[in-house]
């Protein structure tokens, strides 16, 4: 990909390269980041972005003024989209189809950093197989007002308890408020389970400490709790791509980091976009596993034991 932003703009490229309009527009006040920050920021990070990108439908948080303006989420694809945004025809459970995206490269990136978009939020399946899940998440949200260090707890909780039923996980921090425990899935149980397994861990989780934890998404039932955020397990649900940008003051990144990293991370914002930028930490993702009727058995019990 070429950013040819040095060029004067009657200069600059439609095709190939990726010309970025507004260049020097202010994106991110108080930070100082702009459109071409952007733009670069998603080309330097191409590498590490796509894998996670890859052949999951992606939806588009767009702010084409800048934090300050107007933002939409967009799902579905539009006319005259560019090249490097993939149109992927899908059949939705009512039987009606829509045109939704998928990013398979830096172009395309960039491209959709050039319609003003800051966060990429990704299907929990892939397009050649949408009913089979590749990924479990729970997404911890906060009451407000809770201090990171029991998001942190939240999430060493999830990890050990993930691992008595041997599933490895990795977490990443959302650049909001909190963290998102991921586990990668082989694609052999569909949604229906999947779902389910999310489900009974979260209520497990709540039987264990229910002062701590809510799986309930009511803002009333979350009162100093943090609410476990299971219903990121469903077809067509999103959950942000590791190492998007956030549209929030002061640039952050949804950034994965290890167990051993997070000990020491004492927010959800801890890296910006400079700072994710110069990190050269290779996260070691874990290997798939698959939610086998074994594991969701032994789940069960262990919700029964605990009632
Ligand atoms: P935090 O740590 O602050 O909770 P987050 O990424 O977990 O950050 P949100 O930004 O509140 O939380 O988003 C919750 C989920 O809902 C995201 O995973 C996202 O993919 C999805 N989402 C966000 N906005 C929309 C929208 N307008 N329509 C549909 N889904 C959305
Ligand atoms: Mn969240
Ligand atoms: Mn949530």
């Amino acid at each position: 990909v070429r950013l040819d932003n040095d060029a004067p703009s009657e200069e600059r490229p439609n095709g190939a390269g990726i010309g970025i309009s507004s260049p020097e527009r202010v994106v991110f006040e108080g930070a100082g980041y702009t459109k071409l920050d952007v733009a670069r920021y998603y080309e330097a990070m191409a590498d590490r972005i796509l894998p996670h990108l890859a052949e999951h439908p992606v939806s588009l948080l767009r702010l084409p003024e800048g934090l300050g303006g107007e933002r939409f989420f967009q799902k579905h694809a539009g006319r005259g989209f560019p090249d490097g945004i993939a149109n992927v025809e899908i059949t939705e459970s009512d039987g009606k189809t829509a045109q939704y995206m998928m990013i398979r490269t830096a172009e395309g990136l960039v491209a959709a950093a050039q319609m003003g978009t800051i966060e990429f939020h990704i299907w929990g399946s892939r397009v050649d197989r949408l009913e089979r899940p590749d990924r479990l998440v729970f997404d911890l949200d906060p009451d407000e007002g809770l201090d990171f260090a029991g998001v942190k707890d939240a999430a060493f909780e999830i990890r050990d308890l993930l691992a008595e039923l041997d599933m490895p996980s990795w977490p990443l921090l959302s650049g909001g408020k909190g963290i998102h425990v991921t586990v990668p899935l082989r694609r052999s149980a569909g949604w229906d389970t999947v779902r389910l397994f999310a489900r009974v861990f979260s209520h497990l989780l709540v039987a264990r400490s229910p002062k701590r934890y809510t799986a309930e998404m009511s803002k009333s039932k979350r009162k100093g709790r943090i609410f476990v955020d299971w219903l990121r397990n469903g077809e067509g649900a999103t959950a942000i791509a590791p190492y998007s940008l956030r549209a929030r003051p002061g640039a952050p990144v949804a950034m994965p980091v290890s167990w051993d990293e997070l000990k020491k991370v004492r927010k959800a914002n801890a890296f910006d976009l400079g700072a994710a930028l110069e990190r050269d930490a290779e996260i070691a993702f874990p290997d798939a596993v698959s939610i086998s009727q074994g594991r969701v058995d032994k789940l069960k019990d262990m919700l029964d034991a605990s009632e």
